[in-house]
């Protein structure tokens, strides 16, 4: 089979390696009908995740038709359409049981594992563990374009950003960092009812698209950035303040944002220490969190898409091939510039 490998620091090859196959009872082999890249993945690439070694096939999300069977899997059979996760969970150990396989103990205390701690899904194969427990059948009426949105980064906005910022009817919401992340926040806030909605970047294309997607006003990063968010308020801030870009600037904005007794939510990814002025902030009664995702909500995610309420296809901006790998990553890798927010491969 054809697979992206990562070679290295800077160094990933489309070449052909043995083909996945079962190896433990609980596995199953998905045909990738559908994959796309993660903002990880150019973390991976940078060489800033020391436990993806050389030889990894990349890739954490993906759609595709399962077509091999471990004998103990129960849920699924061969010629299903599937959604693959970008968490992989046994179900039964203690994470799991209390609804947190983003730290699964049993595949090697973190649940994100595919591109990770074995071989990954931008591959025209990828080996499923403990599928019965991690899999999703995806709906008829649910194109593959829209779930490979639901492997990572809509449950991430929608867990990380709406569900844990607490976000609740007539709130008042700020999104800093409006990429594929901040968006799936903003896409899927509407079912918590925020009466606004203000979308922070420095793009234009990725504000108008938060505008297209849900947000009801849309602040372009400048000198003012703060006071002008804190006008779109009753003037004491905003209930929740989601961080989606993983730099001491933009959490510090997000933590410059919230009100009293309001929530920071952080999503992004961070590569560096950040000193917050907690001197100021003991005494506001401020919650904040952040987190891995668990994919605990696609099964929600995907009735919501299923009837139309989530239009996750709005997500991919642009379609390749498998054989066009490299032109994808190059968009990617520039997504604001190109126009893209996430990029949609398929075989052919
Ligand atoms: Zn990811
Ligand atoms: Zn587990």
């Amino acid at each position: 089979m054809k697979a992206l490998v990562y070679r290295g620091p800077g160094k990933k090859s489309w070449e052909d390696v043995p083909d996945a196959t079962v190896q433990d009872p609980t596995d199953v082999v998905v045909r990738v009908d559908t994959t796309t890249i993660c903002g990880t993945d150019l973390h991976i690439l940078q060489g800033d995740v020391a436990a993806v070694t050389e030889g990894r096939i990349l890739g954490h999300e993906a759609v595709g038709t399962v077509t091999e069977i471990g004998d103990s899997v129960k849920g699924f059979a061969v010629g299903d359409r599937v959604l693959v996760p970008a968490i992989t969970k046994c179900g039964r150990c203690e994470y799991c049981q209390r609804g947190m396989p983003s730290h699964c103990q049993t595949v090697g205390g973190i649940g994100w594992i595919f591109g990770h701690l074995i071989d990954g899904t931008q591959a025209e194969l990828v080996r499923v563990p403990y599928a019965d427990t991690s899999l999703y059948a995806v709906p008829d009426n649910v194109t593959n374009e829209q779930a490979i949105f639901l492997a990572d980064s809509l449950p991430t906005g929608y867990e990380v950003g709406v569900l844990a910022g607490n976000v609740r009817p007539g709130n008042t919401v700020a999104v800093v960092g409006a990429g594929a992340v901040g968006l799936s926040a903003i896409l899927t806030m509407g079912l918590w009812g925020a009466a606004k909605v203000i979308a922070v970047d420095s793009n234009k294309f990725r504000l108008e698209k938060a505008l297209e997607f849900g947000a009801t006003d849309a602040v372009e990063v400048g000198p003012g950035t703060v006071a002008d968010v804190i006008a779109l308020t009753d003037g004491l801030g905003v209930d929740v303040s989601i961080e989606a870009v993983g730099y001491p600037e933009t959490l510090l904005t997000a933590a410059s944002l919230v009100r009293p007794g309001g929530t920071i939510a952080n999503i992004g990814v961070h590569g560096t220490p950040v000193e917050l002025p907690m001197q100021d902030m003991w005494i506001q009664n401020v919650t904040v969190t952040m987190g891995l995702v668990d994919t605990v909500s696609i099964p929600t995610l995907l009735k919501m898409v299923a009837s139309g309420r989530i239009p996750a296809e709005k997500m991919g901006t642009h379609t390749f091939t498998f054989d066009q790998m490299d032109e994808a990553y190059r968009v990617f890798e520039s997504a604001a510039a190109n126009s893209a927010l996430k990029v949609i491969i398929n075989p052919s």
